[in-house]
């Protein structure tokens, strides 16, 4: 086997089930999250804005979140996890939309990322 449970972004061997399918890479978690990261960094809005936005508007639960956040926090969970893929098919997002929406729902501590199958799953926190 060459290279086939290594993930692309690091290198780091993990074994093949434990990597998570993103856009054609094969990643662990970290860098999958590194990934999002990136992807929210070009966000005019940015994680650090919202989350201190947040907390000086005293904001809890879906407070504060645009209407697309909320409905998607709200999919997530009535259904007790979701893929990146049903979210984007159920609301017409791009791949890379769906990741800046979770970025900022996971920063605001409300969904996180968990692995199924190799594959990533959105969940409540
Ligand atoms: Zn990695």
């Amino acid at each position: 086997m060459d290279g086939d449970g290594r993930c692309q972004g690091c290198g780091q061997d993990l074994g093949e089930e434990e990597l998570i399918l993103h856009e054609g890479e094969r990643l662990c978690e970290e860098c999958y999250f590194d990934r999002c990261h990136r992807i929210k960094v070009c966000d005019p809005w940015g994680e650090r804005s919202k989350r201190v936005f947040r907390e000086m508007a005293g904001l809890e639960g879906t407070e504060g979140l645009t209407e697309v956040q909320a409905k998607i926090y709200e999919l997530i969970r009535s259904r007790d996890g979701a893929s990146p893929e049903e979210i984007g098919r159920e609301f017409g997002l791009s791949p890379a939309e769906v990741q800046n929406e979770f970025a900022i729902l996971r920063h605001c501590q409300l969904v996180k990322g968990k692995r199924a199958e190799g594959k990533m799953l959105f969940v409540p926190w």
